[in-house]
């Protein structure tokens, strides 16, 4: 086994940029479990599959095919061989996921998946049960806490960026709807593990946010006698 940091937080905490970072200055590999959810969504939206067809989507989740590649310095998600980067970022994606995250035959399908991939190399993952379920004995876990409004705010420049131009209000409110459905679900709800430590990125840059994250990682590693 080698080291394995969780990180979880709720969307728009700025957990996929700051991972992404903290991966390439410490030699990490960087893994979003998010894009995993937001495949099997797409594929069942693709297809008009419901949440609550259970049979219909064991049959997706019986032939899916997810991969996360490195492609020079981005991130790029495949399902079932055709790149999805984008398409998986979209708004409908967004405003659907946490419903198909919720059903335990989705999660039995891919929290293994994720555990392999820690299994012989030095991670960082990012998610919402990271530090709860998928590795509950990871070596580093860090729980990100950003005020709604924040999180609203940096998903709106991102969107902005992107070329969506969602209004504030509907963000927002899709992020109320998301955040109640991932904290209230009964099978890995989103919540902090006791030993995470906490980090309210709120008033924090990029930058303070990465550099915050890089120092509780090599004090953690530290307790440990381990170090990157
Ligand atoms: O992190 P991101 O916003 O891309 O995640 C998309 C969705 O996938 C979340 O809203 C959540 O419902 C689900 N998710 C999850 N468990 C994880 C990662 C993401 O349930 N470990």
């Amino acid at each position: 086994m080698g080291i394995v940091v969780a990180i979880d937080g709720p969307a728009g905490s700025g957990k996929g940029t700051i991972t992404k970072l903290v991966a390439e200055r410490l030699g990490l590999i960087n893994i979003d479990t998010g894009a995993m959810y937001r495949c099997v969504t797409l594929d069942c939206l693709n297809k008009n599959i419901n949440p609550d067809e259970l049979e219909k989507i064991a049959e997706v989740l019986k032939n899916i095919d997810i991969q996360l590649k490195k492609e020079g310095s981005n991130q790029i998600t495949l399902l079932n061989g055709k790149d999805v980067t984008k398409e998986i970022r979209t708004e409908i994606v967004d405003e659907n996921v946490a419903k198909y995250a919720a059903i335990k035959e989705v999660r039995d399908k891919v929290t293994p998946i994720q555990q392999k991939m820690g299994e012989n190399a030095n991670i960082i993952m990012e998610g919402r049960d990271i530090g709860t379920v998928v590795f509950p004995n990871a070596d580093v876990k860090i729980f990100l806490e950003c005020s709604l409004e924040e999180r609203a705010r940096r998903r709106y420049k991102q969107n902005i960026e992107k070329g969506f131009n969602t209004p504030y209000e509907e963000i927002l409110k899709s992020l109320i709807e998301r955040h109640k459905l991932e904290t209230e679900r009964t099978i890995a709800p989103f919540v902090k593990a006791e030993d995470a430590i906490l980090l309210d990125s709120t008033n924090l840059s990029i930058e303070e946010e990465t550099e915050e994250v890089i120092k509780i990682i090599r004090e953690e590693l530290n307790k440990k006698g381990k170090s990157i």
